[in-house]
């Protein structure tokens, strides 16, 4: 019999990520290995006991809304970037953000485990904006999650691999901030810009793009064979 307490859901934390800004997020967990966040779980899901055991694993899965994707509302298909935007696949062959309960799922490598004030998890390889509400969290099981001879249907398409370079002012400006905060924000660059995070829609621009990573602007322009990172600032 269904209650109200079988379904509801409750938000167990949020995620803070170097994501500042949608624009740019990798299209999945693992290809910006550097890309750094952390799960702060709120009251009363953040008691030490409830990740008693998570240490063990190294990989976790979360699943969370994808709460900026909310007022765009969902589509019945969509036209995965993947594949230039060319083809339009069913939002249930996809893994848009936009579908009916707006719910991700990535997984994502579980870094350490903070309990010095409530329950903190720091991850890495997220594809996750700041500020993500996440709902459950299940540690990755390869026997399970990783079967054997899994086909991967049109997603079999690899990620773009361009060659990132630097300008020299954008070179110094990411040795100084890294000195400054500890992020390593020059490789978290490569790592973004390499699976080419443009929108389908704008393949043919020819100006420079821009994105933030933590409080920093980023630009970059798109050249013979790969991008050059043009600037830096600080927001
Ligand atoms: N691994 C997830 C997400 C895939 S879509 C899944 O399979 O369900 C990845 C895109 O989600 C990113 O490029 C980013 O733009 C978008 N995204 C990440 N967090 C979001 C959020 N909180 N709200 C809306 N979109 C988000």
């Amino acid at each position: 019999m269904e209650s109200s307490q079988t379904t509801k859901i409750e938000v167990i934390g949020h995620i803070s990520s170097c994501f500042t800004e949608k624009f740019a997020i990798p299209r999945q967990p693992g290809l910006a290995p550097s890309a750094c966040a952390r799960l702060k779980l709120a009251e009363p899901f953040n008691r030490p006991e409830m990740v008693r055991g998570l240490e063990t694993f190294s990989h976790i899965w979360l699943l969370f809304m994808f709460h900026d994707a909310v007022e765009e509302g969902w589509k019945a298909t969509v036209r995965p970037p993947r594949l230039g935007g060319r083809v339009r696949k069913g939002i249930w062959a996809t893994r848009s953000p936009h579908r009916p309960n707006f719910i991700g799922l990535s997984v994502v490598k579980l870094e350490d485990t903070d309990l010095s004030d409530g329950v903190e998890l720091l991850l890495s390889g997220v594809d996750l904006l700041d500020g993500t509400p996440v709902i459950d969290i299940k540690p990755y099981l390869p026997d399970s999650d990783c079967p054997a001879g899994a086909a991967g249907g049109w997603s079999g398409e690899a990620f773009a691999a361009l060659e990132v370079r630097f300008s020299p002012q954008a070179r110094e400006f990411c040795s100084a901030y890294e000195r400054n905060t500890g992020s390593p924000l020059a490789t978290l660059i490569s790592e973004v810009l390499r699976a080419d995070p443009r929108p389908a829609s704008q393949r043919s621009r020819r100006e420079e793009f821009g994105m933030l990573l933590y409080d920093v602007n980023v630009r970059w322009r798109m050249e013979e064979g790969g991008c050059v990172v043009q600037s830096c600032e600080r927001t």
